[in-house]
């Protein structure tokens, strides 16, 4: 699926690339050492390395103070020479991330993170989509697995993962149960779905009992355990009884980063034309700046 994404967009990066006599770039803010980060921009290095897009790390310590921070957030907006830019999560304690959404420009935005972009998504207006959950459909499509009437009950409701993903279902014309931690008895409500979708970050939170024979699975959970990687969902318990589901590692992660690298060419036409309108999707043939749709951002 990552390489079909990417097959699709090389011809729009390298007309994005004809027309400005720029490569695209990403830069990526990690604050102080964190391994799951780190992990994360290794495989974004990788994925942006195949579409030849521009990758500027940007390496900024923990003493750094939260005024700095929005002082770089800022800079980076003003840089004709950076596209995108992605924050690395966690941050620490004194850097709140309501500093990124507050700070980052919109146009820049390529995890649609901050409140123009998720606004505009959950408005159902063109937008920068957050990577993960857009991955997720990209997967379901890709599989002919239909969402009309569908009932998708979505573990996790954070602002990069589940609360985008059910925005998007219900764009898609499913019916959507939103479960977070306080959510009281989680088997009865997946056990009724026809698609569960796990981001967590929990190993094992979907295991024997809670799903029906024939349900789709996709898991986003990346965590660490006995030095492998695993997702949220018990595969040698349920396995035999899904339909379709997607493997951590392999699955969810790859797509991710390829989206990323996607939104990355999308961010690239949009600040050309200055301003998030429609078409955001990218040009398979010919080119023009985008229209004007009258939304100025
Ligand atoms: P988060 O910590 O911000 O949110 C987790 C959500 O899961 C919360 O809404 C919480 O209420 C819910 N939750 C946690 N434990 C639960 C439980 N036992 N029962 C019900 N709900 C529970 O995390 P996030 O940033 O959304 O990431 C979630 C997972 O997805 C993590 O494992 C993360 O590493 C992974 N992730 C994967 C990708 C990818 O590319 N595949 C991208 C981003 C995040």
């Amino acid at each position: 699926v990552a390489a079909l994404i990417q097959e699709k967009s090389q011809m729009a990066l390298t007309m994005i690339v004809r027309e400005t006599g720029r490569v695209p770039s990403l830069a990526t803010i990690l604050v102080g050492v964190d391994p799951s980060a780190g992990a994360y921009r290794r495989s974004i290095v990788r994925t942006l390395g195949k579409m030849a897009i521009r990758h500027v790390p940007v390496d900024l310590p923990t003493t750094l103070t939260a005024e700095e921070f929005s002082a770089t957030l800022r800079r980076l907006n003003e840089d004709p020479d950076i596209t995108g830019v992605l924050v690395l999560m966690p941050l620490p304690a004194h850097l709140p991330a309501e500093l990124v959404l507050d700070h980052l420009a919109p146009l820049k935005d390529v995890d649609g993170i901050t409140p123009t972009n998720a606004g505009r998504l959950h408005l159902g207006m063109p937008a920068i989509k957050p990577s993960t959950p857009e991955g997720g459909i990209e997967l379901l499509d890709h599989y002919g697995i239909d969402l009309t009437g569908r009932h998708v009950v979505v573990i996790g409701r954070s602002n990069v993962v589940g609360r985008p993903l059910a925005t998007m279902l219900t764009l898609r014309d499913a019916t959507v149960t939103l479960c977070h931690r306080q959510t009281r008895d989680l088997g009865r409500l997946t056990r009724q779905a026809d698609i569960v979708a796990v981001a967590a970050g929990c190993p094992g939170l979907l295991t024997h009992g809670m799903v029906r024979q024939g349900a789709v699975v996709l898991d986003f959970g990346v965590n660490v355990v006995d030095g492998s990687l695993v997702g949220d969902v018990d595969i040698p318990k349920i396995g035999h009884l899904l339909a379709a589901y997607s493997p951590v590692p392999g699955g969810a992660g790859p797509v991710t980063a390829m989206v990323l690298a996607r939104n990355v060419i999308v961010a690239a036409y949009a600040a050309l034309g200055e301003r998030i309108g429609p078409p955001l999707e990218l040009p398979a043939a010919g080119f023009g700046p985008p229209a004007d749709s009258g939304i100025g951002d």
